[in-house]
């Protein structure tokens, strides 16, 4: 039978076709739900009398639907955003306290940052100021060596093809674009493991002691750029060993001590051998800035939210950071 068969078959017995829909409706409406078929018998281990029988074979198509449960918006929608949902709790209950997590969290040194790529060439982009678009690159520069415009004065809409496209095709570095994706992850977990070296610096202890005086904790949001550059938000969090308030005063979170953990961008000696020209200074563009209202994110937590809101590639609650620092 082939699977228009079976669909038809499905539709037109309307028992069949409600025990689909609450499976299907079970799922949360996954998009690629996993089927599962066989048996299972609930057995009473003292008689070995068979209490339950279940199997697939009566469902319909002779398949049990389990959502596929991927946090990939690309793979499945409604399973992402199921998935989004919970993050979303965790990382509220990482910033405020609750659900297991100390109530005097809140009060905890915690920075928002954002890890963007260097410049690969000029893209076209949407620009806002004060909740206006403004154009793309409206600076009349001279035209790339290739002859084409370095300057575009289109004011481009959310949904418009040209973004994140290069201006010049043969401008833009695509080898090193590639390369910084590939080697974002690797670059993810250096940070993780600089950063609480440079607090117990900061601290005066020996890293491999660090956990016995402070932890840091830390919740990201991966998202893909409209250049296509992998691009994260990531919050962290600073706290005591046992998860309350740090209790040394003058040590912090401050952005000098992620500057401290750039460092270990130089430690990609891949990169560099395979760039065309010079070095990936993969974070170059670290941006640490404490969580406080600026003009650009009167409410830095929420953006964060909305950055954890919205499709993106992966959303973790909160974890701890640097466990073999
Ligand atoms: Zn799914
Ligand atoms: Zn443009
Ligand atoms: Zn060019």
């Amino acid at each position: 039978m082939t699977d228009l068969d079976l669909l038809l078959n499905r539709a037109s017995d309307p028992t069949e076709f409600e025990r689909w829909l609450d499976l299907a409706r079970s799922t949360g409406w996954c998009e690629r739900p996993v089927r599962l078929a066989g048996t299972t018998h609930q057995i009473d281990p003292g008689t070995g009398e068979i209490l339950y029988s279940y199997t697939t074979a009566a469902e319909p198509d002779g398949h049990l639907l389990k959502a596929c449960g991927t946090r990939r918006a690309t793979v499945c929608e409604p399973c992402s955003a199921t998935y989004r949902a919970d993050a979303w709790h965790l990382i509220a209950a990482g910033l405020r306290g609750g659900k297991g997590v100390p109530e005097d969290t809140a009060t905890h040194p915690t920075l928002f940052v954002t890890l963007t790529a260097p410049s690969f060439g000029p893209v076209h982009s949407q620009r806002e100021e004060s909740g206006s678009g403004q154009m793309c690159r409206p600076r009349r520069t001279p035209p790339c060596w290739h002859g084409r415009p370095a300057h575009c004065r289109q004011t481009h809409q959310p949904d418009d093809a040209l973004l994140g496209e290069p201006l010049c095709h043969d401008c833009f570095d695509y080898t090193r674009a590639v390369l910084w994706n590939a080697h974002a992850t690797e670059l993810w977990r250096r940070t993780t493991i600089g950063i609480p070296r440079e607090l117990a610096k900061a601290m005066g202890v020996g890293s491999s002691r660090f956990e016995d005086h402070a932890r840091v904790s830390y919740a990201k949001v991966v998202e893909y750029q409209d250049r296509g550059l992998v691009h994260l938000h990531v919050v962290i969090r600073l706290d005591g060993p046992s998860g309350h308030r740090l209790q040394q005063t003058g040590v912090g979170l401050h952005p000098q001590v992620l500057a401290g953990a750039r460092r270990h961008r130089r430690e990609l000696p891949s990169v560099q051998s395979h760039a065309q020209q010079g070095s990936t200074q993969s974070t170059r563009e670290l941006q640490p800035q404490p969580v406080r209202a600026t003009r650009r994110h009167p409410h830095p937590q929420r953006a964060f939210a909305a950055a954890a809101d919205r499709p993106a590639d992966a959303v973790d609650g909160f974890k701890r950071l640097g466990r073999k620092a």
